[in-house]
């Protein structure tokens, strides 16, 4: 019998299982989060060095995402935007800045000028803006966008070759860490409505301030870190707790995991359930450089249109937010993807800056000093066409176990945090049951 008032516990301390303690709380359901981690954020975390402030893994905050924005303090987390807008590098031509004239006047002469697009895709690509922002939310995953993937969408809405191989390759190689355009057009889309209605940002205090501000929010002795769960204690009635990796056992009739997705469904194994996992993870690599003065130049996102790139973007982070350098210095993130993201620093830097400088053109990228090699193998996983279709619920098929997780939304911080509402509003629906 579960009892309204016996603590919920949570394992895993990331966007999702924060946002699933968070809304709990506030439902007046007790909590017991378990992060296996000496800090909570998962995937959100923020680490200083020598006065830099280093993201595990280059990422950003879309200020538009609907759940996770209402969710926080945005005025607390000083935050700090990209200019709305990608400078594409090409060998052979200068680097052209494309970007969302709507939002920022000035854009609008170099994009009319750049050479990677043709007129009829500026114009394409405002159609396509009006498509996204005229779509709700949820439309974007309607089956006729999430049945076919992002180049065969682009390529029937009338993109010539050239605007698909030189912008959105790797403009949507750099969202979602992957160059191919295979994934779900669902994603083309609500991606670009989350561009479209409000700013690319990243917090004065690093991405980890996000988790750190939805922590602080939890009633004291919620959040227990550096305590993993190693299993599930389950009988024929149901979940009766967990085992953490100390060995000592938690008695508890409701269980939310809050884990990766592989993670999740490896722990939902040890008590004999079935938890769906999504598609192949997608890992990337982020190598961190100080210099003395910015490598690259300006506050939008350099993306590497060469198809044979060992740095798929990069941008010189201090520029955005200086508060991510000290102040005679500056901190540039190049993201590595694929085959490359695996190499040991010794074959990795060279290349890094090798790539920056045919980028930015800066000779000082020879001698740029490598702060920082941040290399992480599940960042976010495929979303082919057809992920959204089958959408699970946030319960398993056993009473008083279920799941907070991106896999059921999109890989992504709004993801984790829609997916941590609808697990805690499967809880509080069954304590009203019980
Ligand atoms: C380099 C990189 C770039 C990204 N870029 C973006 C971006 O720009 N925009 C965007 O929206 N998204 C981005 N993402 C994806 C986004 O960060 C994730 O989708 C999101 O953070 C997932 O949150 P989560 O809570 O579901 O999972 P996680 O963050 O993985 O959290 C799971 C938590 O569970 C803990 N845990 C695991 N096992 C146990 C256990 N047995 N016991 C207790 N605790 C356990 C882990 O330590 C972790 O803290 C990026 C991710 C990475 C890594």
């Amino acid at each position: 019998m579960t009892d309204r008032h016996d603590p919920t516990l949570i394992v895993g301390g990331g966007i999702a299982g924060l946002m699933c303690a968070r809304a709990l709380t506030h439902a007046g359901i007790p909590v017991q989060l378990y992060e296996r981690e000496p800090d909570v954020g998962g995937r959100v975390r923020t680490t200083m060095r020598d006065g830099f402030r280093l993201d595990h893994g280059f990422q950003v905050l879309f200020s538009a995402y609907p759940t996770l924005a209402a969710a926080l303090d945005l005025q607390a987390l000083q935050l700090h935007e990209f200019r709305p807008a990608a400078r594409i590098a090409l060998a052979g031509s200068e680097p052209a800045l494309i970007g969302d004239a709507l939002a920022d006047l000035s854009l609008l002469v170099p994009t009319l000028l750049a050479p990677q697009l043709t007129l009829l895709d500026k114009v394409r690509m405002l159609r396509l803006r009006y498509l996204a922002t005229s779509l709700s939310f949820d439309d974007c995953f309607a089956t006729r966008f999430d049945s076919i993937t992002t180049k065969t969408f682009l390529q029937r809405r009338g993109f010539s070759a050239r605007a698909i191989r030189n912008f959105f390759a790797p403009f949507y190689g750099g969202i979602l860490l992957d160059r191919s355009l295979e994934s779900s057009a669902s994603i083309l889309l609500y991606t670009f409505k989350m561009l479209a209605e409000g700013g690319t940002v990243v917090p004065a205090m690093g991405m980890g301030a996000i988790p750190a501000q939805l922590a602080a929010s939890l009633p004291h002795d919620t959040v227990r870190t550096g305590q993993g769960v190693s299993r599930l204690l389950r009988d024929d009635t149901g979940v009766q707790g967990v085992v953490l990796d100390s060995g000592k056992t938690i008695a508890t009739s409701r269980v939310v995991l809050a884990c990766d997705p592989p993670t999740n469904a490896s722990l939902a194994m040890s008590a004999k359930l079935r938890v769906e996992v999504p598609g192949a993870s997608l890992g990337c690599t982020t190598v961190y450089l100080r210099s003395r003065t910015p490598l690259l130049d300006g506050t939008a996102l350099w993306l590497n249109g060469s198809p044979t790139a060992t740095v798929s973007h990069a941008i010189t982070i201090s520029n955005v937010a200086p508060s991510y350098a000290p102040s005679d210095e500056s901190l540039t993130a190049a993201t590595v993807l694929g085959a490359s993201a695996v190499m040991d620093d010794t074959e990795l830097l060279p290349r890094v800056r090798a790539d920056l400088a045919a980028m930015g053109g800066n000779d000082a990228c020879s001698n740029a000093e490598l702060l920082a090699t941040w290399r992480v193998p599940y960042a976010q996983f495929a979303q082919p066409p057809g992920s959204f279709g089958r959408r699970v619920t946030a319960e398993t098929a056993d009473r008083g176990v279920f799941v907070a997780s991106e896999a059921w939304y999109t890989s992504s911080l709004e993801g984790a945090a829609r997916g941590g509402i609808a697990a805690a509003d499967a809880v509080i629906r069954s304590t009203i049951r019980t």
